[in-house]
């Protein structure tokens, strides 16, 4: 096939592919470049975003324009130490450069408070992901960058090791090659797709919930073209961040992120975690998996009291609009949500049996260390007050994907990996890319998917200009 050497395509059009698209059409401004850059989008434009329209996008800065000193440490730490360190140095040394450049284009930012724990400081773009979505689909278009819709991505062509085209289906179902010289894969991570979650997780893999309307989307495609080329891949494909939600609310994302101040107990009426075992961003991964891998029925159901409402800003932690099961004996609670009554008692029971110390401790907003004393298993190591003052309530949770960690190899310049260096032509970011061990980083992927975005579309117009 001929290559046409001034021809980009980006695929996707949520963080990751729009701070592409709009990072290439600059470059090829302030170069003098006339290079035709396509972004094609398999949804319908309402619809395009993925994830990122969905997302409230909190971004771990502790200012626009401020990364904390111990950033590129915490990344390590999440990862249990197997994160790539040049990765995390680059997004840590561009990230307050990409928010600045995220500012010009109208994008505002604000510092919220999150849910109710402390942890790092989080930033917010104003208007979360649908903000970002319309603030840089409409600069990328004024930029000349064309869009396609309901055009999706099918093959990449390789020719001399290099990227040479890809395939794209239209809404009538018609592929067209387009010849490209650089291609940017941002089509976020496999979690929509229920053959490749099956593949990965097992049979219960393909039945987890997707987090939000736009998470259906992102089914791995980026991923395996490459991989058909001999793209390398990184990140723990054994990794997902999943978080805990109301199964009752129909809302996009309706988390229950209380559960570390109640109990939390199976449908048989057994707890089985130390709810409080850390803040409720550290814990929530873990708890959600366990939730949907490990519970019968893939359920289990936070048990509160009253006292509920006395933690100041309770409400931001509940994203449900369904409100609990509420009722003024256990027992008469346990019915409403049909596990054993006697279970529910006994467990009550014990959990209060231990749960002794200084209630006066307690403290929602960071561990305050007020454990249950030692004989409880399992332990519960922060926020143990009794449970004893009515009306009793009830979330259930189930466990909601939003992405999954394994995905291609790419180094600093965004560059797909092949097993003999930078496949040439061809970048990657965001979900699609893999990079992510052990749990996600707490409020890094919007970040990641932008930063190295902007870097990809660069690189590639850069590739463009030189080869
Ligand atoms: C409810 C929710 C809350 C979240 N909260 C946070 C948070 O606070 N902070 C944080 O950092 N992260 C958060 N995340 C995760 C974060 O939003 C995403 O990981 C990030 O936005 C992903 O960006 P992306 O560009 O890689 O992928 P996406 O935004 O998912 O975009 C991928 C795009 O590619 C398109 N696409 C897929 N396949 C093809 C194809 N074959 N051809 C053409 N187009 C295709 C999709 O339609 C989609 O538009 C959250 C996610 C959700 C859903």
């Amino acid at each position: 096939m001929a290559q046409n050497p001034l021809r980009l395509v980006i695929v996707g059009h949520g963080a990751a592919g729009l701070a592409a698209a709009l990072a290439a059409a600059e470059q090829a401004r302030n170069n003098g470049l006339s290079i035709e850059i396509t972004l094609v989008e398999k949804a319908v434009e309402a619809d395009a975003g993925g994830n990122t329209r969905w997302s409230p996008c909190h971004m771990r800065l502790d200012a626009p324009d401020r990364v904390a000193a111990s950033f590129e440490e915490d990344m390590q730490r999440s990862s249990g130490g197997l994160a790539d360190p040049t990765y995390f140095r680059t997004l840590s040394e561009n990230a307050t450069v990409t928010i600045e450049w995220l500012q010009t284009h109208g994008v505002a930012f604000s510092t919220p408070v999150y849910y109710l724990s402390a942890g790092p400081t989080r930033i917010q773009p104003v208007g979360g992901g649908g903000a970002i979505i319309e603030k840089l689909s409409r600069a990328t278009s004024k930029a000349g960058v064309r869009f396609l819709y309901q055009s999706e991505a099918r093959r990449l062509t390789v020719a001399d090791d290099r990227v040479a085209g890809i395939d794209i289906q239209s809404r009538d179902g018609v592929i067209t090659t387009f010849d490209a010289g650089a291609v940017v894969l941002a089509s976020g991570g496999f979690q929509g797709n229920t053959a490749m979650m099956r593949a990965q997780f097992g049979v219960a893999g393909a039945t987890i919930r997707l987090i939000s309307p736009g998470t259906r989307f992102d089914t791995g495609d980026g991923i395996r073209m490459a991989r058909e080329h001999g793209a390398c891949v990184s990140g723990d494909w054994n990794g997902m961040h999943i978080e805990p939600i109301d199964p009752r609310s129909d809302r996009s994302a309706p988390v229950v992120l209380v559960y570390p101040y109640g109990i939390v107990v199976d449908q048989d009426g057994r707890r089985f975690c130390d709810e409080g075992a850390d803040l409720v961003h550290e814990t929530w991964e873990g708890f959600a998996r366990d939730i949907h891998f490990a519970r019968p029925k893939n359920i289990a159901y936070a048990i509160l009291d009253s006292r509920l409402s006395d933690i100041s800003g309770f409400e931001r932690a509940i994203r449900s609009d369904v409100p609990p099961y509420r009722a003024e004996g256990l027992e008469e609670l346990a019915a409403r949500i049909g596990i054993p009554a006697r279970n529910l008692r006994e467990t009550v029971d014990s959990y209060n049996a231990a749960a002794t110390g200084d209630a006066a401790r307690f403290d929602a907003t960071r561990c305050d260390g007020l454990a249950a004393s030692g004989s409880l298993q399992p332990p519960k190591s922060n926020w143990a007050r009794a449970i004893e003052k009515p009306p009793y309530l009830a979330y259930p949770l189930v466990g909601a994907i939003a992405y999954t960690f394994g995905g291609l190899a790419t180094n600093e310049k965004a560059e797909v990996l092949g097993e003999n260096g930078p496949i040439s032509g061809l970048y990657a970011a965001g979900e699609t890319t893999g990079h992510f061990y052990g749990t996600a980083p707490n409020a890094v992927s919007v970040l990641r998917a932008l930063v190295f975005g902007k870097i990809a579309g660069r690189q590639a117009v850069d590739f463009l200009r030189t080869r």
